[in-house]
């Protein structure tokens, strides 16, 4: 069973959740898709022993072949290659590495050259993997790409989201068999879970909800759910405890008995939710 943990926008508690899932479920797999800013194993803290770089194929002109036609730059979709006075100009961070400007060039003036964008890191089963993109660089579809090749069979697999609703996010739920969507009960909040409300009901995900710093003074969310007919899967509570842990590394479930049944209780009820 995969399942999908996000949130419209970062420190809503996403990692929280993904990772103390991650630490209770026995035998379970943890992807870290959050290749800009991936910090489950600062929870989990797994020893890393792989590290395999992610490369993709960019343009190369060679000038001596090159006649300055133009086609590569009009078959180019992301204005990733330009044709200038008496040059062809490649911009790497944007090429898409669809190859569309070899296949138009007439001249065989353009060769594909590996570039490394970031990096896949595991630990010694795969129990625990995580991308991270190079600073700077925009595209992180080829990393996520890596990331869901290693989703185990037959397994629990946790995938910690980006956060937001990109086609990163989009990317990383695809396939997945149920969606947690984490979130606040602020105006900020309801805006982000109903974006993200429409993307799994748009891939037809079966999905519930975690409130992230719930309090009785405000409904904002109870009410939103309530009128979709959205479970509430669990609620934590704000709390002064759980945010210093955070900040230390540690986990609520963490020699915790009652974040621990309360987590069992979320799990069950994602099994129970999930697409069989
Ligand atoms: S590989 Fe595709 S995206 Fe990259 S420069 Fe060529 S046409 Fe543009
Ligand atoms: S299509 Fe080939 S020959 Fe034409 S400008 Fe591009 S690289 Fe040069």
């Amino acid at each position: 069973m995969k399942i999908g943990i996000l949130s419209g926008k970062g420190g809503t508690g996403k990692t929280t959740v993904s990772a103390s899932l991650a630490a209770l479920v026995p035998s379970c797999q943890y992807i870290d898709c959050d290749v800009e800013e991936p910090n489950g194993a600062i929870f989990l803290k797994p020893e890393l022993k792989e590290r395999s770089p992610v490369k993709v194929l960019v343009p190369e002109i060679d000038m001596t072949k090159c006649n300055l036609c133009g086609h590569c730059a009009k078959a180019c979709q992301f204005n990733a290659i330009a044709v200038v006075k008496d040059n062809v100009l490649v911009f790497p961070e944007i090429c898409h590495h669809c190859g569309a400007c070899k296949i138009a060039c007439p001249n065989n003036a353009i060769k594909e050259v590996e570039r490394t964008i970031g990096v896949v890191e595991a630990n010694e089963d795969g129990t625990f993997v995580q991308g991270k993109l190079d600073v700077g660089e925009p595209i992180s579809i080829p990393i996520l790409t890596e990331l869901k090749k290693r989703i185990k069979k037959n397994t629990f697999v946790i995938l910690d989201s980006p956060p937001g609703a990109s086609c990163t996010v989009v990317n990383s739920i695809e396939g997945c068999d149920y969606c947690v969507l984490i979130t606040e009960p602020t105006p900020f909040g309801l805006h982000d879970i109903k974006i993200a409300v429409q993307l799994v009901r748009k891939m037809e995900i079966p999905f519930g909800v975690v409130l992230n710093k719930a309090s009785n003074d405000n409904r904002l969310i109870h009410d939103f759910c309530q009128n979709e007919g959205i479970e509430i899967l669990m609620e934590i509570p704000f709390s002064r405890k759980i945010a210093e842990g955070y900040s230390k590394g540690i986990l609520p479930v963490e020699n915790n008995e009652m974040w621990k049944e309360k987590f069992t209780k979320l799990y069950e009820k994602i099994e129970r939710g999930a697409r069989k």
